[in-house]
């Protein structure tokens, strides 16, 4: 017997992936996937002042919840769909948190999940410099 398989890490055109959040259902659903959850990289320009093309947009956040609940609706009894975000850890150099999973802001949205992630070093001479990983 085969394990069933699933996918809670996606990307999709929201941030920097390739394909709708219903290609990404169908996808899935023709696969056989038990389920599948998206994780757009969450919004970090207004929480941190950093400007990357590869961010869910601020503006587009209530959009990005709101087609994710709708493919849930449609697919329902056919394929679970979660909602997620993957929020990136973001630290000053004196240590203090821009972003992180845990905020509240991320906490208050009523995702099924959060992927805790690190892509950003910011090294205290390097203040502000990008690197992704
Ligand atoms: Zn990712």
């Amino acid at each position: 017997m085969q394990a069933p398989f699933s996918c809670l890490h996606t990307h999709t055109d929201f941030c920097d992936g390739k394909g709708s959040v219903e290609d990404f259902c169908q996808a899935a659903y023709a696969k056989g996937l038990s389920a599948i959850g998206f994780s757009a990289h969450a919004p970090i320009a207004k929480k941190t002042g950093l400007k990357t093309d590869w961010h869910l947009p601020d503006d587009r956040l209530d959009e990005y919840i709101g087609t994710v609940n709708a493919a849930r609706r449609r697919w329902a009894g056919k394929l679970p769909v979660y909602l997620g975000l993957e929020v990136d850890y973001i630290k000053e150099p004196n240590g203090s948190s821009l972003s992180g999973p845990a905020d509240r802001d991320f906490q208050s949205l009523g995702l099924d999940y959060i992927i805790g992630s690190v892509h950003y070093i910011f090294p205290p001479q390097w203040r502000r410099t990008l690197y992704r990983g």
